[in-house]
């Protein structure tokens, strides 16, 4: 089967704004939706695409639709529809494609399967990490999840906004394994942030121990990419929220009890960033949370604020 070529993009945020910008970039024929029209509108200013006004619209007039939204909730509002608003899968042409990029929950992504699958229209999970960097250069990592075939189909597409394409499993997989990443991910963050403070109380140069970390055992992907970065700059802009993160958290959580997996560490780890977050507020970076351990210890780990 060949690679769709009309390709259906709703959800135009920080990751997807850029990723989509990928596909036009790459001469795929692209039909665009989000919800704040000022986005749409600027992506159509800054690139080739039809947009489109409604989700059901898009649907109409693609053969694979990608959907890079908040959360499952978002998910499923844009396909099956919600109150007054009509859903995509109304639209949906038996032996479309629907690919979930979002970092959805892999037990609403199973459910939501099942419910397309009886309509004739394939899903499959394809979260993606790297940030929004990496969505700009079209290196992304890809964890997709479902049939083989269906990936395969897809594969051009992916190529032209990942570097490295896996296919992680049954549906559902891709979502499961970028919970689980993100959760080792928000570990490392705050296990970085507190021996870091522990330091700096010590009397070391927070910067002079970071770079000592990254020569040692106890580096990780935040002392590497985001302590300096976004933490001793004070600039805490790494693009994704800490209410995302939190999401995830809790995606990871609820399945691990579903499961039936003790999991008393990222059970921890989930109610540290749930606290911070209650405490420092809504719509700031996952960075953020540092300013919380800092608050804690009543040390700080950069400069100015
Ligand atoms: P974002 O909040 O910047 O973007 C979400 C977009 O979806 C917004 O433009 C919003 O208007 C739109 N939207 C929300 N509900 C909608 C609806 N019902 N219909 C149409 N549009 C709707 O989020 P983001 O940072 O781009 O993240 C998107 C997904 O990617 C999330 O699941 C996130 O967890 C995941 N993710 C983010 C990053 C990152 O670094 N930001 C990295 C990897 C994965």
């Amino acid at each position: 089967m060949p690679t769709p070529q009309q390709i259906g993009f709703v959800g135009l945020g920080k990751m997807g704004f850029p990723m989509a910008g990928r596909l036009a970039a790459a001469g795929f024929a692209l039909q665009v939706y989000d919800l704040d029209r000022r986005v749409k509108e600027q992506f159509m200013a800054e690139h080739k695409a039809v947009g489109c006004e409604s989700p059901a619209e898009v649907a109409r007039r693609s053969e694979l639709i990608i959907t890079m939204l908040p959360d499952s909730k978002a998910v499923q509002a844009v396909v099956l529809g919600s109150g007054e608003k009509v859903g995509m899968a109304s639209s949906m042409a038996p032996g479309s494609i629907l690919v979930d990029m979002s970092s959805s929950s892999p037990l609403a992504t199973r459910e939501l399967g099942k419910w397309l699958t009886s309509r004739g229209v394939q899903l499959m999970d394809a979260p993606v990490s790297g940030g929004v960097s990496k969505a700009r250069d079209g290196t992304l990592a890809i964890m997709a999840g479902g049939s083989p075939e269906v990936l395969e189909r897809c594969r051009p597409v992916f190529a032209a906004m990942g570097e490295r394409i896996f296919f992680s499993g049954p549906l559902g997989s891709g979502h499961a394994v970028k919970a689980l990443n993100n959760m080792l991910s928000a570990a490392g963050f705050i296990a970085a942030a507190e021996v870091l403070l522990v330091g700096r109380r010590f009397g070391v140069d927070p910067k002079v121990m970071n770079d000592i970390l990254n020569a040692s055992t106890g580096r990780n992907n935040s002392t590497e990419n985001k302590i300096e970065k976004y933490v001793l700059s004070r600039s805490f802009s790494s693009g994704f929220s800490l209410d995302l993160m939190l999401k995830d958290l809790n995606t990871a959580v609820d399945l691990s009890r579903e499961l039936e997996v003790p999991t008393p560490f990222c059970n921890a780890c989930r109610e540290l960033w749930a606290a911070a977050q209650s405490s420092l507020g809504r719509g700031l970076d996952h960075t953020d949370v540092a300013r919380w351990f800092e608050q804690l210890a009543h040390v700080r780990l950069g400069e100015q604020e």
